[in-house]
C-alpha cells in the first residue's frame, strides 16, 4: 500500500521523551486510516531518534519518516517547519495531525500557511464524512470539531478542497492505545538539506521546570470551584484529595478568583482529564468545565443548588454545603481505612 493519502502524525519530542498527546494521536490516525483503507504514518524530527522510532512503531505506525540534524536536537519553529513541510509535500499526506501543545500550535500553522492549507486549532474530536456544498460533494471528508463561541456550540469545520487536511488536537481527549509488540512497520530515514540560514535562532540555555500538577494522569481527582469561597476553605478539598490519595482539580472560576494556580485548571482551557473518579465540590457544571472530565469513570458532585448542572452528570450528588460534607467524607473515609 503506498503511504501517499495517509493519515499522518507530526511526533513532539524532546530528549527523546515523546509527548503523550503523539501517542494518543497515532491511536486515533489508525481509526481514521482504517475507515479511509490508507496507511499511518508519522514524522519524528530530532537528533539520534532511531530508539525513539522503533519505540513508536508498535502503536501502529505502518511507516515513520526520521529526520535527524544535531541543529534539530530541540524544537525550533524555523528549521523544523522546513523540514516537517518538506516530508509532507514528498509523501502527500491527506491528513495531518499535531497535538495541540505549545510546539504543536507553534508549528501547525507555520506549516499550514507554508502549504496554503486549513488547519483547525484544539479538536476535541475528529471523524469521516462527506461533505456537500454548492450541488458538488466531497467525500470522506475530515470532520474537525471543536468547541466554538465559548463553548455553546460544538462546531464541525471541513477544509475540503485542499491537501492535507490538518489538526491540532487537545491534549487528553483520545484514548491511548496500547503499543502491540507484533506489530510491523518500517523506518524510513530521511534527509533535508539545511544550511546555517535555517538556524536563524539558537538555543543557548534550556531551563526546564516540571509541572507541579500531573492532573492528566491522575485516577483520583478532587476539584474545588468558585463555591468553595476562600483560599481557606480550599484547604478542605487539598485535605480530601490528600486523604483519599487524590490531585487537586479546579475550575476556571476558583483559579480566576486566585484560590488556587492555574495548573490545577480542568476543562476546555484546562487540563483534559479520565480519572477513575472526579469529586466536583462547588462546581456548578458549565459546558466549559465538563468538557474537561466528563468523561471520567465515576463523578460525585456536592453542591448547595440541587438544580445545578453537574448533577446532570453525576453518579453520586450530594445536596449540601461542601463545609460540612467534606470533613464528613474524610472521617468516614479515615474510619473505613
Ligand atoms: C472560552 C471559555 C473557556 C472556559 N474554560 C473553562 C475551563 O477550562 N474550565 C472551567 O472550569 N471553566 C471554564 N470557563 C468558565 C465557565 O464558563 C464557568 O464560568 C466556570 O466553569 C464556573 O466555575 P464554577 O463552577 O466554579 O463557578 P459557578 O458556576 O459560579 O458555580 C459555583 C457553584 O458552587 C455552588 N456552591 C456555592 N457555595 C457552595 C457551598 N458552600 N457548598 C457547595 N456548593 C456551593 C453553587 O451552587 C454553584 O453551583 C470558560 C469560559 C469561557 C468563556
Amino acid at each position: 500500500m503506498t503511504t501517499k493519502n495517509s493519515v499522518m502524525v507530526f511526533i513532539q519530542q524532546d530528549d527523546g521523551k515523546v509527548a503523550e498527546v503523539s501517542i494518543e494521536l497515532i491511536g486515533k490516525a489508525r481509526e481514521l486510516a482504517k475507515q479511509l483503507n490508507v496507511q499511518v504514518t508519522a514524522v519524528l524530527v530530532g537528533n539520534r531518534v532511531q530508539k525513539v522510532a522503533e519505540e513508536l512503531i508498535p502503536y501502529g505506525v505502518n511507516r515513520l519518516f526520521t529526520v535527524e540534524h544535531k541543529g534539530l536536537a530541540h524544537y525550533t519553529p524555523v528549521p523544523y517547519t522546513k523540514v516537517v513541510t518538506q516530508i509532507i509535500k514528498k509523501h502527500a499526506p491527506q491528513i495531518v495531525l499535531y497535538g495541540a501543545t505549545t510546539t504543536g500550535r507553534d508549528i501547525a500553522p507555520r506549516i499550514a500557511s507554508a502549504l496554503r492549507v486549513g488547519l483547525t486549532a484544539d479538536c476535541t474530536d475528529l471523524q469521516i464524512g462527506d461533505y456537500t456544498s454548492r450541488g458538488q460533494t466531497f467525500q470522506n471528508v475530515l470532520y474537525q470539531i471543536r468547541p466554538a463561541f465559548g463553548g455553546n456550540i460544538i462546531a464541525t469545520i471541513v477544509s475540503p478542497e485542499r491537501k492535507p487536511q490538518m489538526a491540532t488536537v487537545r491534549e487528553g481527549v483520545m484514548k491511548m492505545d496500547q503499543p502491540d509488540a507484533s506489530f510491523k512497520g518500517e523506518i524510513i530515514q530521511e534527509s533535508v538539506e539545511l544550511s546555517p540560514e535555517d538556524f536563524p535562532s539558537e538555543i543557548i540555555e534550556r531551563v526546564q521546570q516540571e509541572k507541579s500538577v500531573n492532573l492528566k494522569g491522575a485516577q483520583v481527582i478532587v476539584a474545588g470551584g468558585i463555591g468553595v469561597g476562600s483560599r481557606e476553605n480550599f484547604e478542605l478539598v487539598h485535605q480530601l484529595a490528600h486523604a483519599i490519595g487524590g490531585t487537586v482539580g479546579a475550575s476556571r472560576a476558583a483559579v480566576d478568583a486566585g484560590l488556587v494556580s492555574k495548573d490545577h485548571q480542568v476543562g476546555q482551557t484546562g487540563t483534559t482529564v479520565r480519572p477513575r473518579l472526579y469529586i466536583a465540590c462547588g462546581i456548578s457544571g458549565s459546558v466549559q468545565h465538563r468538557a474537561g472530565m466528563d468523561e471520567s469513570a465515576r463523578i460525585i458532585a456536592i453542591n448547595t443548588d440541587p438544580e445545578a448542572p453537574i448533577f446532570q452528570i453525576a453518579n453520586f450528588g450530594i445536596v449540601g454545603d461542601l463545609k460540612e460534607v467534606i470533613p464528613r467524607f474524610i472521617k468516614a473515609f479515615r474510619a473505613k481505612a
